[in-house]
């Protein structure tokens, strides 16, 4: 067996079998494949598609490809949650403290961004000190004593994912459906939680555009998850418009902290309440909806999920003063207003202009080895719905250079529509289980 071989298969569209899929991935991850080969192989994948056997061999063999962690010493009911990708997506930082400080232990993996997408683990990254390079000993004992741990893929979970991951980012494969389920899957089902909720995303700044196709890569995941043995749910979100105000890696970590101190956006109050539910849900804890919710705005007022934050930044390593006054996060040089040319009410925001905004600013990578701007990125004082007038601050834009700024500025006028009509966007599109 030879890789160019797979490559023509893949190429001429004919389905790979169990022992090829397997053939890739062991030597892709040992690096006798080399990184010209597995792109192309990436690219016919992602031009050509991939059979529902397929895609399940490519899960069981990405997450095979390192350790697959047995928790059930730990606890029966870890839950794990992850997004298919999103433009302001800070709702695992919110989520995770939620449901730890429930007494629901949450073991979780965090990727870097991809595409347009922001990623968890860089968000994590911007808090001075925070190591989220965690040995699996750590990933473990961390669970049992803050109740949670946001790691990245240094461990070795699913180490086939961490390198076709960061590939797809730069060859322009991010937006495949059996790429995204295998990539998502492989390292939940590697992590080692026996339930997972995942928010799937949908709209212009998500990998999937429209909810027909949400829903197919929401019941692939849910089947990959059954046929793995986990518990597994999804959630159809709205990514049409970034989710809450602030878009950039501290300024979303400044986001998440507000959040949790009980100043919530209503798209990411609406996202974090759903999540939140169905984990607790499968966690077995809760059976009843309602019972959720107030525990939910409970642990809220009484700052329990916000401490549980900082405890589980602390054990992390991360320097807590940042959380308690966000103030101390480095600010970028340049903070310019954009304002607006028109008036009406805001018809669109599109998150995939944002996000490419974003990504050009240097909240994201271009290339697999570009390092990334923790202080850069958009606040946003207008969104969907909102009553604009000529001369009103539409949104900020956090720069490092004057040039970046104006590209900027131009760039997020152009993602804004404008109409006659007060909008009303529905952030939860459906479920799926
Ligand atoms: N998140 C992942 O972990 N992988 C993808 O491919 C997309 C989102």
């Amino acid at each position: 067996m030879n890789i160019i071989d797979i490559i023509e298969k893949k190429k001429n569209n004919v389905e790979l079998n169990d022992e090829e899929i397997g053939f890739f991935v062991k030597n892709y991850t040992s690096g006798s494949i080399t990184d010209y080969q597995a792109a192309a192989l990436i690219m016919a994948i992602c031009i050509n598609g991939m059979t529902q056997d397929e895609i399940l061999s490519l899960t069981m063999h990405m997450a095979h490809s390192g350790d697959v962690l047995d928790l059930s010493d730990i606890s029966k009911n870890i839950v794990d949650k992850h997004s298919t990708g999103g433009v302001g997506d800070k709702v695992t930082l919110i989520v995770t403290p939620i449901i730890a400080s429930l007494g629901i232990p949450v073991a979780k993996m965090s990727g870097r961004g991809l595409g347009i997408t922001g990623g968890t683990a860089d968000k994590l990254e911007s808090i001075p000190g925070y190591n989220i390079n965690v040995s699996l000993e750590q990933f473990k004992k961390s669970v049992l004593k803050v109740g949670a741990c946001l790691a990245s893929q240094t461990m070795d979970l699913a180490p086939a994912d961490k390198k076709i991951y960061a590939l797809r980012d730069t060859i322009g494969c991010t937006n495949s459906m059996p790429l995204i389920a295998s990539s998502i899957m492989s390292k939940k089902i590697a992590a080692g939680a026996n339930s997972i909720v995942l928010d799937v995303t949908c709209g212009s700044g998500a990998f999937m555009q429209d909810t027909a196709k949400a829903k197919e890569l929401a019941k692939l995941m849910v089947l990959i998850g059954k046929l793995a043995g986990r518990k597994t749910i999804c959630v159809i979100t709205n990514m049409d418009e970034p989710l809450g105000r602030m878009v950039g890696n501290s300024l979303e970590v400044i986001e998440s902290v507000e959040s949790l101190k009980g100043n919530m956006e209503k798209d990411v109050k609406n996202v974090v309440y759903a999540l939140c539910t169905e984990m607790m849900l499968l966690s077995g804890k809760y059976r009843d909806r309602n019972k959720c919710t107030s525990a939910i705005d409970e642990t809220l007022s009484s700052m329990r999920a916000y401490n549980k934050f900082k405890e589980l930044v602390a054990n992390q390593g991360g320097d807590v003063s940042y959380l308690e006054d966000t103030s101390k996060f480095a600010v970028a040089p340049i903070i310019s207003p954009v304002i607006s040319d028109n008036e009406g009410f805001v018809e669109e925001l599109n998150a995939y202009k944002v996000g490419k905004a974003g990504v050009n600013l240097g909240i994201g990578r271009l290339q697999k080895t570009d390092t990334i701007d923790y202080r850069v990125g958009f606040k946003f004082e207008k969104k969907v719905g909102d009553r604009v007038n000529k001369g009103d601050i539409l949104a900020y834009v956090y720069a490092n250079s004057p040039e970046k700024a104006v590209e900027a500025i131009e760039a997020i006028k152009e993602a804004y529509k404008f109409g006659p009509d007060e909008l009303h966007k529905k952030d939860i599109l459906d479920v799926v289980m």
